[in-house]
Protein backbone atom coordinates (compact mmCIF):
# COMPACT_ATOMS: atom_id res chain seq x y z
CA UNK A 1 0.00 0.00 0.00
CA UNK A 2 1.99 3.09 -1.50
CA UNK A 3 -0.14 5.56 0.59
CA UNK A 4 0.35 3.86 4.06
CA UNK A 5 4.66 4.62 2.85
CA UNK A 6 5.58 6.80 0.32
CA UNK A 7 9.20 6.62 -0.38
CA UNK A 8 8.83 9.15 -2.96
CA UNK A 9 8.23 11.54 0.29
CA UNK A 10 10.83 9.86 3.05
CA UNK A 11 13.58 10.73 0.71
CA UNK A 12 11.41 13.99 -0.69
CA UNK A 13 11.25 13.74 -4.26
CA UNK A 14 8.78 13.85 -6.78
CA UNK A 15 7.52 10.58 -8.01
CA UNK A 16 9.43 11.36 -11.65
CA UNK A 17 12.62 11.94 -9.87
CA UNK A 18 16.02 10.98 -11.84
CA UNK A 19 18.55 8.31 -10.37
CA UNK A 20 20.06 11.11 -9.51
CA UNK A 21 18.00 12.94 -7.45
CA UNK A 22 17.22 9.78 -5.86
CA UNK A 23 20.86 9.57 -4.60
CA UNK A 24 21.20 13.18 -3.50
CA UNK A 25 18.24 13.24 -2.00
CA UNK A 26 19.26 9.91 -0.42
CA UNK A 27 22.63 11.51 0.94
CA UNK A 28 20.87 14.48 2.66
CA UNK A 29 18.26 12.36 4.46
CA UNK A 30 20.59 9.72 5.46
CA UNK A 31 22.80 12.30 6.99
CA UNK A 32 20.27 14.28 8.58
CA UNK A 33 19.16 10.94 10.75
CA UNK A 34 21.97 9.03 10.85
CA UNK A 35 22.23 7.68 14.74
CA UNK A 36 25.72 8.49 15.11
CA UNK A 37 24.10 12.18 15.41
CA UNK A 38 21.30 10.54 17.78
CA UNK A 39 23.53 8.70 20.28
CA UNK A 40 23.55 11.19 22.96
CA UNK A 41 19.88 12.53 22.41
CA UNK A 42 16.99 11.50 24.62
CA UNK A 43 15.95 7.81 23.85
CA UNK A 44 12.45 8.91 21.71
CA UNK A 45 14.39 11.27 19.79
CA UNK A 46 16.73 8.61 19.31
CA UNK A 47 14.56 6.22 18.81
CA UNK A 48 12.43 8.18 16.34
CA UNK A 49 15.43 8.79 13.80
CA UNK A 50 16.25 5.41 13.77
CA UNK A 51 13.42 4.30 12.67
CA UNK A 52 13.62 7.20 9.92
CA UNK A 53 17.08 6.69 9.42
CA UNK A 54 15.70 2.57 8.62
CA UNK A 55 12.95 4.32 6.38
CA UNK A 56 15.55 6.33 4.57
CA UNK A 57 17.53 3.17 3.39
CA UNK A 58 15.00 1.34 2.80
CA UNK A 59 12.74 3.73 0.39
CA UNK A 60 16.49 4.37 -1.34
CA UNK A 61 17.05 0.77 -1.98
CA UNK A 62 13.79 0.25 -3.55
CA UNK A 63 13.90 3.67 -5.63
CA UNK A 64 17.86 3.19 -6.77
CA UNK A 65 16.72 -0.21 -8.12
CA UNK A 66 15.04 0.38 -12.01
CA UNK A 67 13.49 -3.23 -11.59
CA UNK A 68 11.97 -2.44 -7.66
CA UNK A 69 11.43 0.88 -8.63
CA UNK A 70 8.94 0.65 -11.42
CA UNK A 71 7.21 -2.90 -9.19
CA UNK A 72 6.68 -0.04 -6.20
CA UNK A 73 5.16 2.33 -8.44
CA UNK A 74 3.21 -0.42 -9.82
CA UNK A 75 2.11 -1.98 -6.85
CA UNK A 76 3.37 -0.42 -3.31
CA UNK A 77 6.01 -2.41 -1.18
CA UNK A 78 4.51 -5.23 0.63
CA UNK A 79 7.84 -5.49 2.18
CA UNK A 80 8.10 -1.85 3.42
CA UNK A 81 8.99 -1.71 7.24
CA UNK A 82 5.40 -0.88 7.79
CA UNK A 83 3.79 -3.96 6.57
CA UNK A 84 0.50 -3.81 4.97
CA UNK A 85 -0.35 -6.11 1.73
CA UNK A 86 -0.13 -5.14 -1.56
CA UNK A 87 -3.64 -3.17 -2.31
CA UNK A 88 -6.62 -3.51 -4.53
CA UNK A 89 -7.14 -7.03 -3.22
CA UNK A 90 -5.68 -8.02 -6.59
CA UNK A 91 -5.75 -12.01 -6.14
CA UNK A 92 -2.94 -13.04 -7.74
CA UNK A 93 -0.75 -10.81 -5.57
CA UNK A 94 2.86 -12.00 -5.08
CA UNK A 95 6.33 -11.03 -3.09
CA UNK A 96 8.92 -8.90 -4.19
CA UNK A 97 10.75 -12.08 -5.16
CA UNK A 98 9.04 -12.96 -8.10
CA UNK A 99 9.48 -10.35 -10.03
CA UNK A 100 8.61 -11.83 -13.68
CA UNK A 101 4.87 -12.05 -12.68
CA UNK A 102 5.17 -8.42 -11.15
CA UNK A 103 6.08 -7.55 -14.74
CA UNK A 104 3.25 -9.53 -16.88
CA UNK A 105 1.30 -7.59 -14.02
CA UNK A 106 2.52 -4.28 -15.21
CA UNK A 107 2.23 -4.73 -18.44
CA UNK A 108 -1.17 -5.53 -18.82
CA UNK A 109 -1.75 -2.28 -16.69
CA UNK A 110 -0.40 -0.49 -19.09
CA UNK A 111 -2.45 -2.25 -21.89
CA UNK A 112 -5.54 -1.92 -20.42
CA UNK A 113 -6.03 -5.20 -18.40
CA UNK A 114 -8.14 -3.08 -15.70
CA UNK A 115 -7.91 -5.18 -12.30
CA UNK A 116 -7.29 -8.72 -14.21
CA UNK A 117 -5.05 -10.90 -12.76
CA UNK A 118 -2.16 -12.44 -15.13
CA UNK A 119 -0.86 -15.20 -13.18
CA UNK A 120 1.62 -17.59 -14.22
CA UNK A 121 1.09 -19.28 -17.94
CA UNK A 122 -1.09 -16.21 -18.22
CA UNK A 123 -3.85 -17.21 -16.07
CA UNK A 124 -6.23 -14.53 -16.04
CA UNK A 125 -8.96 -14.38 -13.34
CA UNK A 126 -12.46 -13.29 -14.43
CA UNK A 127 -13.38 -9.70 -13.41
CA UNK A 128 -16.63 -8.89 -10.95
CA UNK A 129 -19.91 -7.91 -12.58
CA UNK A 130 -22.16 -5.75 -10.52
CA UNK A 131 -25.80 -4.70 -10.87
CA UNK A 132 -27.96 -2.55 -8.47
CA UNK A 133 -31.91 -3.53 -7.79
CA UNK A 134 -33.85 -1.06 -6.10
CA UNK A 135 -36.68 -3.24 -3.40
CA UNK A 136 -39.63 -1.59 -1.33
CA UNK A 137 -38.70 -0.79 2.21
CA UNK A 138 -41.24 -4.16 3.75
CA UNK A 139 -39.17 -6.26 1.08
CA UNK A 140 -35.99 -5.43 2.75
CA UNK A 141 -37.53 -5.72 6.13
CA UNK A 142 -39.16 -9.51 5.45
CA UNK A 143 -36.62 -10.42 2.96
CA UNK A 144 -37.74 -11.16 -0.68
CA UNK A 145 -36.18 -12.85 -3.58
CA UNK A 146 -35.43 -11.03 -7.31
CA UNK A 147 -34.38 -12.46 -9.95
CA UNK A 148 -31.42 -10.25 -11.21
CA UNK A 149 -30.76 -10.47 -15.00
CA UNK A 150 -26.96 -10.21 -16.16
CA UNK A 151 -24.24 -10.47 -18.74
CA UNK A 152 -21.61 -11.72 -18.56
CA UNK A 153 -18.13 -13.59 -20.14
CA UNK A 154 -18.63 -17.25 -20.03
CA UNK A 155 -15.81 -20.10 -21.58
CA UNK A 156 -16.79 -21.20 -25.08
CA UNK A 157 -18.16 -24.50 -24.85
CA UNK A 158 -17.07 -25.45 -28.24
CA UNK A 159 -13.31 -24.34 -28.10
CA UNK A 160 -13.03 -24.95 -23.92
CA UNK A 161 -11.53 -21.79 -24.04
CA UNK A 162 -8.55 -22.27 -25.90
CA UNK A 163 -10.05 -20.37 -29.35
CA UNK A 164 -8.93 -22.93 -31.37
CA UNK A 165 -11.28 -25.12 -33.49
CA UNK A 166 -13.07 -27.84 -31.61
CA UNK A 167 -10.03 -27.32 -28.88
CA UNK A 168 -7.08 -28.64 -30.61
CA UNK A 169 -6.64 -26.95 -33.69
CA UNK A 170 -3.51 -25.12 -32.18
CA UNK A 171 0.45 -25.62 -32.51
CA UNK A 172 3.11 -24.52 -29.27
CA UNK A 173 4.17 -21.33 -29.65
CA UNK A 174 7.80 -21.28 -31.14
CA UNK A 175 8.75 -18.10 -29.34
CA UNK A 176 8.38 -18.78 -25.61
CA UNK A 177 8.33 -22.50 -25.95
CA UNK A 178 5.06 -22.65 -24.77
CA UNK A 179 6.02 -21.41 -21.25
CA UNK A 180 3.98 -18.01 -22.67
CA UNK A 181 6.70 -16.00 -20.77
CA UNK A 182 10.03 -14.69 -22.76
CA UNK A 183 13.19 -12.72 -21.77
CA UNK A 184 13.16 -8.88 -23.18
CA UNK A 185 14.79 -6.14 -23.31
CA UNK A 186 12.86 -2.54 -23.25
CA UNK A 187 13.05 0.93 -23.52
CA UNK A 188 10.88 1.94 -20.39
CA UNK A 189 11.07 5.97 -18.84
CA UNK A 190 13.06 4.04 -16.11
CA UNK A 191 15.67 3.54 -18.63
CA UNK A 192 16.79 -0.08 -20.94
CA UNK A 193 15.68 -2.70 -18.38
CA UNK A 194 15.95 -6.85 -19.20
CA UNK A 195 12.62 -8.33 -17.82
CA UNK A 196 10.99 -11.17 -18.08
CA UNK A 197 7.56 -10.90 -19.51
CA UNK A 198 4.15 -12.24 -21.09
CA UNK A 199 5.28 -13.68 -24.81
CA UNK A 200 3.89 -11.10 -27.15
CA UNK A 201 3.17 -14.15 -29.85
CA UNK A 202 0.79 -15.93 -27.69
CA UNK A 203 -0.25 -13.52 -25.52
CA UNK A 204 1.11 -15.43 -22.09
CA UNK A 205 -1.41 -18.46 -23.66
CA UNK A 206 1.96 -20.94 -24.55
CA UNK A 207 0.07 -21.89 -27.89
CA UNK A 208 -0.89 -20.57 -31.46
CA UNK A 209 -4.10 -20.80 -33.06
CA UNK A 210 -4.07 -22.46 -36.45
CA UNK A 211 -7.85 -22.26 -36.64
CA UNK A 212 -9.74 -20.30 -35.03
CA UNK A 213 -13.27 -21.47 -32.93
CA UNK A 214 -15.94 -19.49 -35.20
CA UNK A 215 -18.09 -19.74 -32.18
CA UNK A 216 -15.86 -17.27 -29.85
CA UNK A 217 -13.83 -15.93 -32.76
CA UNK A 218 -10.92 -17.02 -30.82
CA UNK A 219 -11.67 -14.85 -27.71
CA UNK A 220 -12.28 -18.16 -25.97
CA UNK A 221 -16.17 -17.23 -23.95
CA UNK A 222 -18.90 -15.53 -25.11
CA UNK A 223 -21.40 -13.25 -23.78
CA UNK A 224 -24.50 -14.74 -22.06
CA UNK A 225 -27.14 -13.30 -20.65
CA UNK A 226 -28.12 -15.04 -17.00
CA UNK A 227 -30.69 -14.87 -14.36
CA UNK A 228 -29.41 -15.44 -10.94
CA UNK A 229 -32.04 -15.84 -8.65
CA UNK A 230 -30.63 -13.70 -5.84
CA UNK A 231 -32.05 -14.26 -2.13
CA UNK A 232 -32.12 -10.69 -0.42
CA UNK A 233 -32.56 -11.96 3.27
CA UNK A 234 -34.91 -9.75 5.79
CA UNK A 235 -32.89 -7.09 7.26
CA UNK A 236 -31.03 -5.81 4.73
CA UNK A 237 -30.41 -2.21 4.46
CA UNK A 238 -30.15 0.66 1.88
CA UNK A 239 -26.84 0.28 -0.39
CA UNK A 240 -25.38 -2.96 1.21
CA UNK A 241 -23.95 -5.43 -1.67
CA UNK A 242 -24.31 -9.07 -1.58
CA UNK A 243 -21.87 -11.53 -3.17
CA UNK A 244 -22.62 -14.42 -5.11
CA UNK A 245 -19.26 -16.27 -5.83
CA UNK A 246 -18.18 -17.58 -9.24
CA UNK A 247 -20.84 -15.80 -10.77
CA UNK A 248 -18.90 -13.08 -12.71
CA UNK A 249 -16.92 -12.90 -15.95
CA UNK A 250 -15.50 -16.07 -16.72
CA UNK A 251 -10.93 -16.54 -15.92
CA UNK A 252 -8.86 -16.90 -19.21
CA UNK A 253 -6.01 -20.07 -19.10
CA UNK A 254 -7.48 -21.36 -16.19
CA UNK A 255 -7.89 -18.38 -14.46
CA UNK A 256 -10.69 -17.95 -11.42
CA UNK A 257 -14.37 -16.83 -12.23
CA UNK A 258 -15.13 -13.22 -11.37
CA UNK A 259 -17.95 -13.03 -8.68
CA UNK A 260 -21.43 -11.27 -9.24
CA UNK A 261 -22.29 -8.22 -6.63
CA UNK A 262 -25.52 -6.91 -5.85
CA UNK A 263 -26.13 -3.69 -4.64
CA UNK A 264 -29.06 -3.22 -3.25
CA UNK A 265 -31.03 0.17 -3.24
CA UNK A 266 -34.41 -0.04 -0.39
CA UNK A 267 -36.94 2.63 -1.65
CA UNK A 268 -37.96 4.69 1.47
CA UNK A 269 -41.52 4.57 3.70
CA UNK A 270 -43.60 6.75 3.72
CA UNK A 271 -43.70 6.84 7.25
CA UNK A 272 -41.17 4.83 9.15
CA UNK A 273 -37.60 5.95 9.01
CA UNK A 274 -35.17 3.43 9.63
CA UNK A 275 -31.80 3.16 11.74
CA UNK A 276 -29.78 0.01 11.47
CA UNK A 277 -32.80 -2.29 12.77
CA UNK A 278 -34.75 0.30 14.44
CA UNK A 279 -37.94 2.34 13.21
CA UNK A 280 -39.04 5.89 14.12
CA UNK A 281 -42.16 7.72 13.50
CA UNK A 282 -44.59 10.34 14.59
CA UNK A 283 -47.84 9.32 15.97
CA UNK A 284 -50.15 12.32 16.73
CA UNK A 285 -52.68 12.00 19.60
CA UNK A 286 -55.61 14.23 20.57
CA UNK A 287 -54.92 16.75 23.01
CA UNK A 288 -57.74 14.94 25.39
CA UNK A 289 -55.91 11.13 25.46
CA UNK A 290 -53.08 12.96 25.94
CA UNK A 291 -54.07 14.57 29.28
CA UNK A 292 -56.41 11.37 29.96
CA UNK A 293 -54.36 8.47 28.69
CA UNK A 294 -56.16 5.98 26.41
CA UNK A 295 -55.13 3.57 24.07
CA UNK A 296 -54.25 4.37 20.29
CA UNK A 297 -53.44 2.12 17.25
CA UNK A 298 -49.94 1.92 16.08
CA UNK A 299 -48.47 1.06 12.82
CA UNK A 300 -45.85 -1.60 12.91
CA UNK A 301 -43.66 -3.51 10.54
CA UNK A 302 -46.34 -6.41 11.56
CA UNK A 303 -49.94 -4.53 11.10
CA UNK A 304 -51.48 -2.05 13.14
CA UNK A 305 -51.12 -2.74 16.93
CA UNK A 306 -52.58 -1.44 20.01
CA UNK A 307 -50.75 1.02 22.66
CA UNK A 308 -51.52 2.33 26.17
CA UNK A 309 -50.70 6.54 26.49
CA UNK A 310 -50.29 6.82 30.20
CA UNK A 311 -52.20 9.80 31.72
CA UNK A 312 -50.41 13.21 31.41
CA UNK A 313 -48.20 12.08 28.17
CA UNK A 314 -46.76 15.11 26.87
CA UNK A 315 -46.14 16.20 22.93
CA UNK A 316 -42.86 15.28 22.31
CA UNK A 317 -42.25 11.54 24.67
CA UNK A 318 -40.96 8.43 23.19
CA UNK A 319 -42.63 5.62 23.11
CA UNK A 320 -40.92 2.44 22.72
CA UNK A 321 -41.91 -1.19 21.45
CA UNK A 322 -39.12 -3.30 22.40
CA UNK A 323 -38.30 -6.21 19.85
CA UNK A 324 -40.75 -4.56 16.83
CA UNK A 325 -37.98 -3.16 14.49
CA UNK A 326 -36.32 -5.13 11.85
CA UNK A 327 -34.97 -8.46 12.26
CA UNK A 328 -31.21 -8.65 11.64
CA UNK A 329 -29.71 -10.41 9.53
CA UNK A 330 -28.41 -14.04 10.46
CA UNK A 331 -29.87 -13.74 13.63
CA UNK A 332 -33.72 -13.83 14.99
CA UNK A 333 -33.58 -10.97 17.22
CA UNK A 334 -35.24 -7.46 16.60
CA UNK A 335 -34.74 -4.19 16.72
CA UNK A 336 -36.84 -1.86 18.43
CA UNK A 337 -39.48 0.69 17.33
CA UNK A 338 -39.30 4.61 18.81
CA UNK A 339 -42.71 6.52 17.95
CA UNK A 340 -42.81 10.10 19.66
CA UNK A 341 -45.87 11.59 20.32
CA UNK A 342 -47.22 14.62 18.89
CA UNK A 343 -50.08 16.26 20.63
CA UNK A 344 -52.36 18.00 18.35
CA UNK A 345 -53.77 21.37 19.26
CA UNK A 346 -57.55 21.11 18.61
CA UNK A 347 -58.24 24.15 15.74
CA UNK A 348 -61.39 25.80 14.89
CA UNK A 349 -63.27 25.58 17.79
CA UNK A 350 -66.94 26.66 18.01
CA UNK A 351 -68.34 29.41 20.37
CA UNK A 352 -69.51 27.02 23.21
CA UNK A 353 -66.16 24.89 22.45
CA UNK A 354 -64.00 28.03 23.35
CA UNK A 355 -66.31 28.94 26.74
CA UNK A 356 -66.00 25.61 27.86
CA UNK A 357 -61.98 25.54 27.41
CA UNK A 358 -61.55 28.63 29.44
CA UNK A 359 -63.96 27.64 32.27
CA UNK A 360 -61.85 24.51 32.38
CA UNK A 361 -58.28 26.25 32.04
CA UNK A 362 -59.25 28.76 34.96
CA UNK A 363 -59.79 26.07 37.18
CA UNK A 364 -55.75 24.59 36.81
CA UNK A 365 -53.38 25.18 39.45
CA UNK A 366 -50.10 25.86 38.53
CA UNK A 367 -48.92 22.79 39.85
CA UNK A 368 -50.45 20.86 37.29
CA UNK A 369 -48.60 22.15 34.72
CA UNK A 370 -44.81 21.78 36.04
CA UNK A 371 -42.91 22.74 33.41
CA UNK A 372 -44.36 25.96 32.45
CA UNK A 373 -44.77 27.06 36.42
CA UNK A 374 -41.50 26.60 36.09
CA UNK A 375 -40.77 28.09 33.13
CA UNK A 376 -42.59 31.22 34.77
CA UNK A 377 -40.44 31.61 37.66
CA UNK A 378 -37.00 31.49 35.41
CA UNK A 379 -38.34 34.32 33.40
CA UNK A 380 -39.59 36.58 35.83
CA UNK A 381 -36.28 36.39 38.02
ZN1 LIG B 1 -14.61 -20.89 -28.91
ZN1 LIG C 1 4.59 -17.66 -26.76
Amino acid sequence: MADKYDYYEILGVNKGASEDEIKSAYRKMAKKYHPDLYSTKPEAERKAAEEQFKKINHAYDVLSDSQKRAAYDQYGDENGPMGGGFGGGATGAQGFGDFDSFFGDFFNAFTGGGRRTTRQNGRIDGDDISATVTIDFMEAVKGVQKDIQISRQETCADCHGTGAKNGSAYKTCGRCGGSGRVTMRQNTIFGQQVVQTVCPDCRGNGRIITDTCKTCGGKGMNKHTRIIHANIPAGIDNGQMLSFANEGNCGRNGGAKGNFILVVNVKPHPLFKRKGYDIFFDVPISYTTATLGGEIEVPTLDGVAKYKISEGTQSGTVCRMSGKGVKRIKSESRGDIYFTVQVQTPTGLSKQQKEILSQFEQTLTPNQSPKQKKFSEYIRK
